[in-house]
């Protein structure tokens, strides 16, 4: 019999038990080690059996055991005095209130996805463990930050191996009731609810449920309520289930239903709304079209109210795979906001922020990433790479000039320490070194010995030998129910043998199979009688990827092979509970995406926090902290013809690095038992770059870099009734009228004789064609560095010229009057021998613009 509904009957906690209450209501106990231990003793197989969720715990719990508890002082007291200092660090000062000058009183950040803890999987990788991260960070340092998301009924899904190797996906309903979420209620009790005009007069409502997670509100919207017709309650069903239409409601409910959602949150909680709004993705770029919509409502117009959105917004792209971005078809887009949805936006205006309107765009399309860098004034990529990167693949919104000077800056990512740093190797860090945590600790110390770090990282491998294991029977179990398990998964791997890690989603340019290129050097490396390794592999593909699921099974048959079975297996179902084992538990963490394709990629920096040494193409994170001592880099082919040529290289350059560096290394002990020259790098690895890859670095930086101008932009803008905004639009449009016939018409050049030396001055005169604009309306400058083949310039510099204070001799008009052109003069001086070049353009200045480059006009000399 099946139930048509389902909740959970929360606990009545005896009294002397209350503190569990408040524990448990606050998801800070994910990364909270004593409260989590706190939880644990209360029934520690029904712990792990929860997927460590208290609230879940507490509602199983035999009461009499919970009666017992309260009966015993020194867990009360224990339960007390944790509860206290959840208290303390939600009251305490933290690092932003300690931060002078201007900074927002609120910040809003919007994702599809977050992974804050096992028990709530509303995530399916990457960037869901980032957003997590990102707000247990922003926690920590005192962020006004508000989090918004969906909440999908069925998270992500849940992953099995059927017997012949192929990935099943199981949807198993969560209960919010026995999570540790709650409803946005008003003061008398009713549901906040929020509601989107859809098209034929339909409406789309949903209600918001509140998780804590430490300081922070994470706010999450769902449909599934008796107020929609049924098939919209489908609408927050699962993450990334379905395409097209169904996407397409989960953003606008996203963005727009977010917005809303954070206006009545700051309104009933009586926090001042959010200045500035963070987008993680383009997946919830909808929301700048709502504050456009508001704005209006205020009395601006779409122009004026889209400086006023642009100036507070940031948008943080993370991938540079075309097919990561959501592109939908245009005529849904209008189908969909031909409606009242945002009252004021007109459907053309709106159109117009999502058209691939550049060269090799589609005319048919609305692109989510397009909007979001046109509604985003701040954009940012996730390493210095994946920047570069996407300055490259988004020049075309920037026609004219050089990837360099695309306004897309980068941040790269960061993990949250606390979260990812094995409970073991913080003891160390505390007991040893005397720090709050690993990120601070003096790891070059000699209060923790090479035996102490050696003997930590053999307890993590020991513990996730025993997690693999169980995983590997429970996975059994479920495909022969009733079964015994055959005594070799209790074999499976070797706590001593050098084991090596490799799970994340299965998209191909993660190329889980490299490591098959050749099975026959594989099965040889995995059973060296010297330096055998053992592979650790897991990983999700996506429902509707077959190319996903054919590559986990060919992972799955080479691993079935009885005689590597022990050495190498796949754990089904990589989640955050097997995640925060297996980091701490490998010594390698291997990662061999096709370069330059993964953006960042963070589970490399949660195996280096708690000393893994990373084995990984120099994509992502990678080339900017590899430093020859803390991992190893492998070559990537690049310039291989094709893609077969390029894996049979890279497969091959991966092979012979295990064989001859990673592996020997790790066999090679003292008198001790200890591989000196291993732990030496775990010992630089720790020191390093623990601090460096924490996601309180990272989010330090978008305070400083980000969200700090960002709310500087939007209040400037702002004040007096928006005058700014009005100002800057109505300069926007004279600008751009007049643009097409701005012209360097002509440059004269002196100064520098028939041969030029280093020392030597240019002089530049340059003739423009200002077509009625201001000198003040422009910068004219010159752009000159090394002249290579062909006529590029590298290593650019960029000087301004000066408005000449005589009238051009040449032209009658006074400057900027009448039609003639006017001079701007400057010098360069050579400072540097070899072949140089240079030429001159003008750009639009206005000290309410980031870049010269962020209206995409130039005109450059011909
Ligand atoms: C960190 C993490 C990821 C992301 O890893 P990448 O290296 O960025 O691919 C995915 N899933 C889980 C469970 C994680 O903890």
């Amino acid at each position: 019999m099946k139930a048509i509904r389902k909740f959970t009957v929360r606990a009545v906690l005896p009294e002397p038990l209350a503190a569990l209450d408040e524990l448990a209501g606050n998801l800070r106990w994910s990364w909270h080690e004593p409260t989590r231990r706190l939880f644990e003793h209360i029934a520690p197989e029904l712990w792990r059996g929860s997927c460590n969720d208290p609230v879940a715990l507490l509602g199983a719990v035999d009461p009499a055991r919970l009666a017992a508890l309260a009966a015993d002082a020194g867990y009360v007291a224990r339960a007390d005095a944790l509860r206290d200092d959840l208290r303390q660090y939600l009251d305490r000062p933290r690092w932003y209130q300690g931060l002078t000058g201007d900074k927002p009183a609120a910040i809003a950040y919007f994702s599809p996805e977050f992974g804050i803890a096992a028990a709530l999987p509303q995530y399916s990788g990457g960037l869901g463990i980032l957003a997590g991260d990102h707000l247990k960070s922003a926690s920590d340092l005192g962020l006004p930050l508000v989090g918004v998301g969906l909440f999908y009924r069925a998270g992500y899904f849940s992953q099995s191996i059927s017997s012949d190797g192929w990935q099943m996906e199981q949807y198993p309903l969560l209960d919010p009731d026995g999570l540790p979420l709650s409803i946005l209620r008003r003061p008398d009790g009713s549901d906040v609810q929020v509601s989107l005009a859809l098209p034929d007069g339909r409406t789309l409502n949903a209600r918001i449920w509140q998780a804590r997670v430490g300081r922070i509100r994470l706010l999450m919207l769902d449909t599934d309520i008796p107020e929609n017709p049924d098939d919209l309650r489908l609408v927050t069903d699962r993450l990334y289930g379905g395409g097209g239409e169904h996407r397409l409601l989960q953003e606008l409910l996203l963005g727009i239903g977010g917005a809303r959602a954070v206006k009545l949150w700051s309104a009933l909680s009586g926090k001042p709304e959010p200045e500035v709004f963070h987008t993680n993705e383009g997946h919830a770029g909808f929301l700048g079209l709502e504050r456009i919509s508001s704005l209006i409502g205020e009395g601006l117009s779409f122009n004026e109210a889209l400086q006023v959105a642009r100036a507070g917004t940031v948008f943080t792209t993370h991938t540079p795979v075309a097919a990561g971005i959501d592109r939908f078809e245009r005529d849904l887009i209008r189908r969909y906001f031909e409606t009242d949805l945002l009252p004021g936006v007109a459907v053309d205006d709106l159109l117009a922020l999502g058209a691939e309107n550049y060269e090799g765009g589609s005319p048919d399309v609305f692109n989510m990433a397009i909007m979001g860098l046109r509604l985003g004034q701040h954009a940012n990529g996730v390493s210095k790479l994946h920047g570069e990167v996407s300055r490259r693949m988004f020049k075309g919104l920037w026609p004219g000039f050089d990837p360099a000077d695309v306004p897309i800056d980068s941040i790269t990512n960061g993990v949250h320490a606390p979260t990812w740093t094995d409970p073991e190797l913080l003891e160390l860090a505390q007991d040893r070194l005397g720090a709050s945590d690993t990120s601070t600790a003096d790891w070059a110390s000699a209060a923790v010995t090479d035996h102490d770090l050696w003997s930590v990282r053999g307890r993590m491998r020991l513990q996730f030998v025993e997690d693999a294991r169980r995983r590997l029977r429970s996975a059994w179990l479920e495909q022969n129910p009733g079964g015994i398990p055959p005594a070799w998964i209790d074999q499976v791997f070797d706590p001593n043998v050098l084991t090596i890690g490799f799970a994340r989603r299965v998209p191909t340019y993660k190329r889980l199979t490299l490591m098959l290129h050749d099975p026959e050097r594989l099965r040889a490396l995995l059973l060296h009688p010297e330096h055998p390794i053992q592979i650790v592999i897991a990983g999700k593909s996506h429902p509707a990827d077959d190319e996903g699921k054919r590559l986990i099974q060919q992972i799955v048959k080479f691993a079935a092979d009885p005689e590597l079975r022990t050495r190498i297996a796949f754990l089904p179902d990589y989640n955050i509970a097997m995640a925060q084992l297996m980091y701490p538990g490998t010594d390698v963490w291997l990662n061999n995406p096709l370069r330059p394709l993964e953006a960042c990629g963070t589970s490399g920096m949660k195996a280096a926090l708690n000393g893994g040494l990373n084995l990984s193409i120099l994509d992502g994170w990678w080339p900017e902290y590899f430093d020859g001592l803390n991992g190893w880099a492998i070559p990537s082919a690049d310039a291989a013809g094709d893609p077969a040529e390029r894996d049979r290289l890279e497969a091959n350059a991966l092979y012979d690095l295990i064989e001859h560096q990673v592996a020997p290394p790790f066999y090679e002990r003292n008198a001790d038992g200890v591989p000196e020259r291993w732990v030496r790098a775990i010992r630089h690895t720790l020191a390093t770059l623990s601090p460096e890859l924490s996601a309180d670095r990272m989010v330090r930086e978008y305070v400083e870099r980000l969200y700090r101008p960002a709310a500087r932009y939007e209040a400037l803008l702002s004040t007096n009734d928006y005058r700014a905004a009005r100002e800057l639009a109505a300069w926007k449009s004279r600008i751009s009228a007049a643009w097409p016939g701005v012209a360097v018409t002509h440059v004269e050049s002196g100064g520098v004789v028939s041969v030029p030396q280093v020392g030597d001055e240019l002089h530049l005169r340059a003739h423009v064609q200002l077509n009625g604009l201001s000198v003040r309306d422009v910068t004219v400058e010159v752009v000159y560095g090394k002249s290579l083949a062909g006529d590029d310039l590298s290593d650019v510099e960029v000087q301004a010229l000066e408005p000449d204070g005589t009238p051009d001799p040449d032209v009658a008009a006074g400057p900027s009057e009448g039609g003639g052109p006017t001079l701007f003069t400057g010098t360069v001086e050579l400072d540097r021998a070899g072949a140089f070049g240079y030429t001159v353009r003008v750009v639009p200045r206005n000290d309410l613009l980031i870049s010269s480059a962020e209206m995409g006009l130039v005109a450059v000399a011909s």
